[in-house]
C-alpha cells in the first residue's frame, strides 16, 4: 500500500513541532525497532482510523538570520510541493498575517497547490476574528486548531484524510511486477535501468504514477512483465544539502511503498551507508521482498575471497534482512546482469509461494519436539498449529494457548526452520502467535 506523503510547512514558532508532535504523539512508529532508523529520524507514519500517511519532520530547519531565512523558506516550499500529497500550511492565529506568511503563500500560488491552511494557537473555544483575516492568502480551506491545547485535532485529521489521494485512484491495474530501484545518488541507479530494459525495450511507456506525476516504465521480457518504479527523488542531481537530502528520502520511501520488490544498490567501492540501512529498514518492516546489488563490482580490485569477504561485510550491515540474496553486478559492463534477473523471477516466484499446510503442520510439530516450546511458572508454550494465510508478503499466523509466551527468540527458531523447509529467499515473512482458547478442561 502506498502510504501518502503530508508536509507541515510555515514560518518559525508558528507551532510546527509542537503540531507534528501532536500528530505523532503517543503511535509508534513501526520503523522505531530497526537498527538504523531510529537515528534523525525523518518522517513519521501516523494512524488516524486505519488510515495511514506519512508526516514529514521539518525539525531542525530552523534559520538564523532573515535573508538565510527566505531561502529556507523557499527551499522548504518547494520540496513540500515536490514532495507532499499535502501540504499543511500552518499559520499564528493570535498574530494574525504576517509578511512571511505572504511570502509563502505565493510560493504555493505559483506552484499551482491549494494548501490546507491550519490557523494555529486559537485556544478558546470561540473564534477570534483574527483568523478571517487568513482568508486573505487566497486559498479556500482551513482548519482551526489549537495544537498545544489539541483542540480541532480530531477535524483536522478528518480534513487531512479526506483530501489524500486514495489508493484505488493511482494503483496501476496489472500483473506486472512492481520493482523500484533504492540507492543513494551515484551508485549506478539510471545505468542498471537502462541494462535492464536494455534491448527488452519492447513496450516502454510511462505511466502516470501518482499524483505527482511519478513515472514509472513498464517492460516485457521472456512473456513476463515488469514495472520500474520512478525513484526519481533519488535520481536526480541537485545541490545534497540536508533539506534536499530529507526530502528525496521521503520520496524514496513512498517508492518502496508503492513496489513489491526492492533492489538495494550498493556502490562497490563504498559500502552500506546509513541511508541506506534506514532505506532497507523501512523496506523490512513493510515486508517488501528484497535484493541487495552490489554495483560498480567491475572497479574492485579482486583476490580470491574477496566476494564473501564483501558479502560477510553487507550481510553485518544489513543484519536484519538477512534473507536478501546478494547479487554482484557492474551496471556499466553488463557483468551479471542476466544472473540479477535470474534472482528477480525466483525472489518474485518464493513471494508467491504458499507452504502445503499439512506439510508445514507436519514440519512444525518436528521442530517443537526438537526444541520444546518455552515454559513460564510452570506452564508451557502450546503450539496447536500453523497456517500460511497470505502471499504477497507471505504471513503466517501460529495458533497457541498464550500468545504473550510466544517470545522473540522462539518466533526466530521457527522462522529458521520455515526457511531451511522452504524456498522462501530474499523473501520477508509476517509471523504472528494468536491465542485459541483449549476446549479440553
Ligand atoms: P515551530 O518553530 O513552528 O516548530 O514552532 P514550535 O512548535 O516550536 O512552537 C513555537 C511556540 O509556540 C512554542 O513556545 C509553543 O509552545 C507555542 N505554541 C505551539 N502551539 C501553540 C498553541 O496551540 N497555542 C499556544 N498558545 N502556543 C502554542
Ligand atoms: P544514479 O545517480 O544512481 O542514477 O547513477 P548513474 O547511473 O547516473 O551512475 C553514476 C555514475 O557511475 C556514472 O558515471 C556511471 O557511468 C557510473 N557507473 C554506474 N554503474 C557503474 C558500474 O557498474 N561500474 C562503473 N565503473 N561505473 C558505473
Amino acid at each position: 500500500m502506498s502510504r501518502p506523503v503530508v508536509a507541515i510547512i510555515g514560518r518559525p514558532n508558528v507551532g510546527k513541532s509542537t503540531l507534528f508532535n501532536r500528530l505523532v504523539g503517543g503511535r509508534v512508529s513501526i520503523t522505531e525497532d530497526t537498527p538504523g532508523v531510529t537515528r534523525d529520524r525523518l518522517y513519521r507514519e501516523v494512524e488516524w482510523q486505519n488510515n495511514y500517511f506519512l508526516l514529514m519532520d521539518t525539525g531542525g530547519l530552523e534559520l538564523g538570520s532573515d535573508d538565510v531565512f527566505a531561502k529556507e523558506i523557499e527551499i522548504q516550499v518547494d520540496m513540500a510541493l515536490e514532495t507532499a500529497d499535502l501540504i499543511l500550511f500552518l499559520v499564528d492565529g493570535r498574530e494574525g498575517v504576517s509578511n512571511l506568511d505572504r511570502m509563502i503563500a505565493e510560493k504555493l500560488h505559483k506552484g499551482g497547490r491549494d494548501p490546507l491552511v491550519v490557523v494555529n494557537k486559537v485556544d478558546t473555544h470561540h473564534t477570534p476574528d483574527t483568523v478571517y483575516e487568513f482568508y486573505e492568502l487566497g486559498f479556500p480551506d482551513m482548519a482551526i486548531i489549537s495544537a498545544e491545547q489539541s483542540f480541532g485535532l480530531g477535524d483536522l485529521l478528518d480534513d487531512i484524510i479526506d483530501r489524500l489521494p486514495k489508493e484505488s485512484s493511482h494503483s496501476i491495474e496489472s500483473d506486472a511486477l512492481k520493482i523500484s530501484v533504492i540507492g543513494k545518488p551515484n551508485v549506478g541507479k539510471s545505468s542498471l535501468i537502462n541494462q535492464l530494459l536494455g534491448e527488452n525495450r519492447m513496450i516502454v511507456t510511462n505511466i502516470p504514477g501518482t499524483t505527482r506525476d511519478a513515472i514509472d516504465s513498464y517492460y516485457e521480457r521472456d512473456g513476463k512483465e515488469y514495472i520500474l518504479i520512478d525513484t526519481a527523488g533519488m535520481r536526480r542531481q541537485r545541490s545534497i544539502d540536508n533539506l534536499v537530502e530529507r526530502y528525496s528520502v521521503i520520496r524514496t520511501l513512498s517508492s518502496v511503498d508503492r513496489s513489491e520488490m526492492c533492489l538495494f544498490l550498493i556502490d562497490a567501492t563504498m559500502g552500506v551507508t546509513e541511508q541506506d540501512k534506514r532505506i532497507a529498514g523501512y523496506a523490512h518492516n513493510n515486508a517488501k521482498a528484497s535484493i541487495i546489488v552490489v554495483n560498480k563490482w567491475d572497479l574492485v580490485e579482486k583476490e580470491t575471497n574477496t566476494m564473501k569477504e564483501y558479502e560477510d561485510k553487507i550481510r553485518n550491515d544489513l543484519a536484519f534482512m538477512p534473507y536478501a540474496p546478494v547479487v554482484f553486478i557492474s551496471a556499466k559492463t553488463g557483468y551479471h546482469i542476466s544472473q540479477l534477473f535470474e534472482t528477480i523471477n525466483r525472489v518474485d516466484e518464493n513471494y508467491s509461494y504458499r507452504m502445503p499446510t499439512s506439510l508445514f503442520n507436519q514440519i512444525l510439530r518436528d521442530a517443537t519436539i526438537m526444541s520444546p516450546p518455552p515454559t513460564d511458572k510452570g506452564k508451557r508454550l502450546k503450539i496447536y498449529y500453523g497456517t500460511q494465510v497470505t502471499t504477497r508478503p507471505p504471513k503466517i499466523i501460529f495458533y497457541c494457548n498464550d500468545a504473550d509466551m510466544f517470545h522473540f527468540s522462539y518466533m526466530r527458531y521457527l522462522e529458521n526452520t520455515i526457511r531451511k523447509n522452504f524456498s522462501f529467499e530474499g523473501v520477508p515473512l509476517v509471523l504472528e502467535a494468536r491465542e485459541r482458547k483449549e476446549r479440553e478442561e
